[in-house]
C-alpha cells in the first residue's frame, strides 16, 4: 500500500501537489506539519501537509518528499479551515494564503540567502556538528545560499539545520539584512546606585535642601516609581514635578541621577505590577452589560460609540473576563493606529499578557510571537495586531475585537489573498465559536447595514467620557471668503483668528489636508463644483492626454469642459494642494510657533510615526499638519482646534464611497479636538457649506448620513446592497489587454448581463510597463455568491486556456472596496 500527502506550496498553483511518503512517515505526519519537497527541475520548497491519504495522483507520478521539518504541526486545524474559507471566498489559492500567513523564516526555499547574525554571541559548543559547519563557513563567506549548504554538509536535507540555526538566532535570512531596525529610544532616569543606602540618601536630601527645585525632582522620582513600580521616563518626571529639563540635566551632571535608554516597545513587563483597569462610568457600564446581552443573541456586535466615549476601556473589561477563562484575545487595529499610545495603555493593564504583531516587525519577532500563540503562552494571550494577525495559530481564541472597524486599511489589495481582515476575523472567531466585537465612532455602511438587517447586534455610547462636549463644528464658506478677499493662501480669516486665539492660550492645533488620490479631478475655482458621471454618481477624472473627463467605473466620457457646468466660470483647476504647502503657509503665518507635518513622507521607518506622535504629545509641536494618518484613534490631551483645510476634495473624490469616507474622516479628525475638559473647536473650510455630508458632520448625524447614502447605494447598485468583484487584466501589450478584456467581459455578460461594467482602463492604465484594464461585476442580493464565483472561475479558466491570453495576469478582487 503506498502513502501520499497533499502539500500546500507557497506558489500560486490552482491545485495542491501530491508527494509520496513511506508507511512510517504516514504514521508520523499530521496536517499542519512542514515538509521539504522537490519542485520543478532543481528547486526545494517548504510545503505544508494538508492531507494524508492513499490515492495516487492520476496526472503525474508523485515524487518523494525530501524531509519532514516539524515534530508537531505548526498550523492548527482551525487555521487550515480558515485558509480554505479565505481561498474560496477571495478566489485565490491556498498557496497564496500560506505565503501571507507564515513568517518568512518558516518558508525556506532554495533561493534563500543566509548570513551570520553579528548581534548575537553564539557559544559554539551549543551547536551540533552540522550547525557548526555552517556557522563556521559563514566566518569565511559573508552569505550563503541553500545550494552552498548542500555542498558544505554534503547532504540534500539542509532545511532542518537552517531552521535550528535560525531558532538559535545564529543566522539571519536575507530580508533582514535590508531591514534597518532603528528602535526608538526613550530616555529614563534613576537614582545613582551610590545613594541606595538609606544613610547616603539622607545625606543627599540634606545637601539638596539648599536646592529645593532639585530636591523636588528627587522626591517626585520616588513618588512616581512607588506608584508605577516601573522605570521612570524623563518626560514623566518633568511633567509631574513641573521642573525644567535643565534641572534634571544638572542632577545628571552632578551624578545624582543616572540616565539610561530603553526601546519603547521592548520593555519587558514583569506581569505582576499591572495597574487595575479603570472604573467604568455609567454609560460605559451600560454598554458593557448590553454587549454581553447582545452576545447571547448575536455572534457579532457593533459598539457604536462617539469619539472619546471610552470604547477602549470597555474592551479592556471584556478582555479581562475572557483571559480569566484562560482564553486568547485578538485585538485588531489598522496598522497605523498601532502606536505606542495604545500599546502602552494596554500594557499597563495586561503587562506580560500582551504581544504586538505588525508588518514592520522583523521575522525573528514574528516567529517568536507565532510560537507563543501556538503554544498558548501567557505572554501572547492578548494579541494586538494589524490585519495579518488573523493568520496567527490561535489555540483557544475567546474573543475578537476589531477597533476602528470602518478603516479601509483592513482590506489587503496586493498581493493575493485580497482579504478584508474584519470579515476574515469574524469567520475566524466563528470557527472557535467565539464572539466578535466591532468598534467605531463612524461605522462602515456595510456593518451598520448588517445591524439593520438583524445580523449583528448594536450597542451605543453617545456621551464622551467625562461629559466632555462634542466639538463645536463651524463651516467656513471659502467661496465667499475668496470673493471678499479674506483668504491668506489657503487660510480663511476665521481659521487664522481661531488659530491665533488657540496658540495664545497655549493649546495645540491640528490641520487636516486630505491625501489626494492619484486621479486628478477637476474643480471649479469659483464655485467648487466638480463634474459628475451621469450614471455613477462619482466625480469624473481628468485625462490630460486626450483632454477628456472620464468615469472609471462605467466608461462614460466627455470632452474636457471649457466652463464650469454650475456657474459658468472659466477657471477650472485640476491641481490640488498638499500638506507641504499647508505647512509652509502655517509657518509663515505663525513664525514664532513650531509647525510639523505628518504624512507618508515624514513617517517612514519603523518609528517615524511614533516619533512625531511623541513630540506632539510632549508639546514640542504647536501645529501639526497631517493627512488621514491623524485620524486613527489618537488621544491628544491638549488639542483644542482642528482645521480641515478643504472638505471638497474629499467629497468629490471619484469613488462610490467618497461621501461615506468623507463623513468618517471628518468626524474622526474632529474627534481629536478637545478631549479633556475644554470644548474643542473644528473649522471646516469648503466651497459648498450646504453639502449634505457637511451638514451631517456638523450635527453629528450618523443615522441621517446612513439613510441617505443607502438610498444612493440602492439607486446606483453599490455595496452593501450589491456585492462587487473587480477583475483586472494585466499585460505588457496594450492590444492583448484590450482584446482579452473584451473577450472576458463578453463572456461574463452572457451570464451576468447588465451587471457587468466595463472593460475600462483605470486612470493610470500603465504601471511599470504593464497595461491594466478593469471589469466590474455587480452581484444582486438574490444572486448566489458561490454560484457567481463558480461561473467566474469557469470563465477565467477558459480565458487562460486561450493561447494568446495565457500570459495575461488576471487579478480577481472580491469586495474590492
Ligand atoms: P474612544 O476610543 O471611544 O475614542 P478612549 O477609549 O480613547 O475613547 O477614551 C477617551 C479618554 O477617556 C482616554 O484618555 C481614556 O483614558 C479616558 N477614559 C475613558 N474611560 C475612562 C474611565 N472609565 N476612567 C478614566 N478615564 C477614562
Ligand atoms: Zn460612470
Ligand atoms: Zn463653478
Amino acid at each position: 500500500m503506498s502513502h501520499f500527502i497533499d502539500v500546500i506550496l507557497p506558489v500560486p498553483l490552482e491545485k495542491l501537489f501530491t508527494y509520496g511518503i513511506t508507511q512510517a512517515e504516514s504514521e508520523f505526519l499530521k496536517p499542519g506539519m512542514r515538509v521539504a519537497v522537490p519542485f520543478g527541475k532543481s528547486k526545494i520548497y517548504t510545503g505544508l501537509v494538508f492531507a494524508i491519504h492513499q490515492q495516487q495522483p492520476l496526472a503525474y507520478e508523485a515524487k518523494d518528499i525530501h524531509q519532514i521539518l516539524d515534530e508537531a504541526p505548526i498550523i492548527t486545524q482551525n487555521q487550515l479551515a480558515h485558509w480554505q474559507w479565505i481561498a474560496n471566498y477571495y478566489l485565490c489559492t491556498l498557496g497564496d494564503v500560506l505565503r501571507a500567513a507564515l513568517p518568512n523564516s518558516f518558508l525556506l526555499e532554495s533561493e534563500a540567502v543566509i548570513t551570520k547574525n553579528d548581534d548575537k554571541v553564539i557559544n559554539e559548543s551549543d551547536l551540533r556538528d552540522d550547525e557548526f559547519l555552517v556557522y563556521e563557513a559563514l566566518h569565511h563567506q559573508s552569505s550563503l545560499k541553500l545550494h552552498d549548504l548542500v555542498n558544505i554538509l554534503d547532504k540534500k536535507n539542509v532545511l532542518s539545520v537552517i531552521n535550528s540555526l535560525l531558532e538559535k538566532e545564529a543566522i539571519l535570512l536575507q530580508e533582514e539584512v535590508y531591514e534597518k531596525y532603528k528602535p526608538k529610544l526613550v530616555r529614563y532616569v534613576k537614582l545613582n546606585s551610590q545613594y541606595s543606602a538609606a544613610d547616603k540618601l539622607q545625606e543627599l536630601l540634606e545637601e539638596l535642601s539648599r536646592a529645593p527645585k532639585q530636591r523636588d525632582v528627587i522626591m517626585t522620582l520616588f513618588s512616581i516609581s512607588a506608584r508605577t513600580k516601573k522605570p521612570v521616563k524623563v518626560s514623566d518626571l518633568i511633567e509631574t514635578s513641573g521642573a525644567s529639563s535643565s534641572i534634571v540635566k544638572t542632577l545628571i551632571d552632578k551624578l545624582i541621577l543616572e540616565e539610561y535608554y530603553f526601546q519603547e516597545d521592548r520593555i519587558n513587563y514583569s506581569g505582576d505590577d499591572n495597574e487595575a483597569s479603570k472604573t467604568l462610568n455609567i454609560y460605559q457600564e451600560k454598554a458593557l452589560e448590553e454587549i454581553k446581552q447582545s452576545f447571547d443573541a448575536f455572534n457579532i456586535t457593533l459598539l457604536h460609540g462617539v469619539t472619546s466615549s471610552g470604547k477602549t476601556e470597555v474592551y479592556v473589561k471584556l478582555i479581562e473576563e475572557v483571559i480569566a477563562q484562560g482564553k486568547q484575545v485578538l485585538y485588531l487595529l489598522p496598522e497605523i493606529a498601532l502606536t505606542t499610545q495604545l500599546v502602552s495603555r494596554l500594557e499597563t493593564y495586561f503587562g506580560g499578557n500582551v504581544s504586538v504583531y505588525h508588518s514592520k516587525y522583523s521575522s525573528h519577532e514574528r516567529l517568536e510571537l507565532w510560537n507563543n500563540v501556538l503554544h498558548n503562552q501567557p505572554k501572547a494571550q492578548i494579541v494586538l495586531g494589524a490585519r495579518s494577525s488573523i493568520f496567527l495559530p490561535f489555540q483557544n481564541l475567546g474573543l475578537v475585537i476589531v477597533d476602528e472597524e470602518h478603516e479601509t486599511s483592513f482590506k489587503q489589495f496586493d498581493p493575493a489573498p485580497r482579504y478584508h481582515a474584519r470579515d476574515a476575523a469574524i469567520v475566524l472567531a466563528s470557527l472557535f465559536k467565539s464572539k466578535t466585537l466591532l468598534g467605531s465612532a463612524t461605522p462602515s455602511l456595510e456593518t451598520y447595514y448588517n445591524v439593520k438587517q438583524g445580523k449583528y447586534g448594536l450597542v451605543e455610547i453617545s456621551h464622551r467620557y467625562n461629559n466632555v462636549l462634542m466639538p463645536d463644528i463651524e463651516l467656513v464658506d471659502i467661496k465667499d471668503k475668496q470673493k471678499r478677499k479674506r483668504m491668506t493662501g489657503h487660510f480663511s480669516d476665521r481659521l487664522i483668528e481661531e488659530m491665533t486665539a488657540t496658540l495664545k492660550e497655549g493649546h495645540q492645533i491640528i490641520l487636516f489636508q486630505n491625501r489626494r488620490g492619484f486621479s486628478p479631478i477637476v474643480e471649479c475655482v469659483t464655485c467648487g463644483h466638480s463634474p459628475q458621471c451621469p450614471n455613477c454618481d462619482v466625480s469624473l477624472t481628468y485625462h490630460q492626454y486626450k483632454n477628456e473627463l472620464r468615469c472609471h467605473y462605467c466608461g462614460y466620457y466627455t470632452v474636457m469642459l471649457k466652463n464650469c457646468m454650475a456657474c459658468g466660470s472659466v477657471e477650472l483647476d485640476n491641481k490640488g494642494f498638499g500638506t507641504e504647502q499647508v505647512e509652509e503657509e502655517a509657518q509663515a503665518l505663525f513664525p514664532e510657533y513650531k509647525v510639523a507635518r505628518m504624512d507618508l513622507d515624514t513617517t517612514r521607518g519603523k518609528f517615524g510615526f511614533d516619533k512625531l506622535i511623541t513630540a506632539f504629545e510632549q508639546n514640542e509641536i504647536d501645529i501639526l499638519v497631517g493627512t488621514q494618518m491623524l485620524t486613527k484613534g489618537l488621544d491628544f490631551r491638549n488639542v483644542k482646534l482642528v482645521g480641515i483645510m478643504n472638505a471638497d476634495n474629499m467629497l468629490n473624490f471619484p469613488d462610490f464611497r467618497a461621501h461615506e469616507r468623507s463623513f468618517q474622516l471628518m468626524m474622526q479628525v474632529s474627534g481629536r479636538a478637545g478631549r479633556t475638559d475644554e470644548r474643542g473647536k473644528v473649522l471646516i473650510q469648503t466651497y459648498n457649506p450646504h453639502h449634505k455630508i457637511l451638514q451631517q458632520v456638523s450635527t453629528n448625524n450618523y443615522v441621517e448620513m446612513y439613510a441617505e447614502q443607502m438610498d444612493e447605494r440602492h439607486n446606483f447598485k453599490y455595496p452593501p446592497i450589491y456585492r462587487l468583484i473587480k477583475i483586472t487584466l494585466r499585460h505588457k501589450d496594450f492590444n492583448i489587454v484590450n482584446i482579452g478584456a473584451e473577450w472576458y467581459a463578453t463572456a461574463l455578460k452572457q451570464v451576468f448581463k447588465s451587471n457587468v461594467l466595463g472593460p475600462e482602463f483605470p486612470p493610470i492604465s500603465r504601471i511599470r510597463n504593464q497595461f491594466h484594464k478593469n471589469i466590474l461585476i455587480k452581484i444582486p442580493q438574490q444572486q448566489s455568491l458561490s454560484k457567481t464565483k463558480k461561473a467566474i472561475v469557469k470563465i477565467n479558466n477558459s480565458f487562460l486556456s486561450i493561447k494568446e491570453f495565457r500570459l495575461v495576469r488576471v487579478i480577481l478582487n472580491v469586495d474590492n472596496y
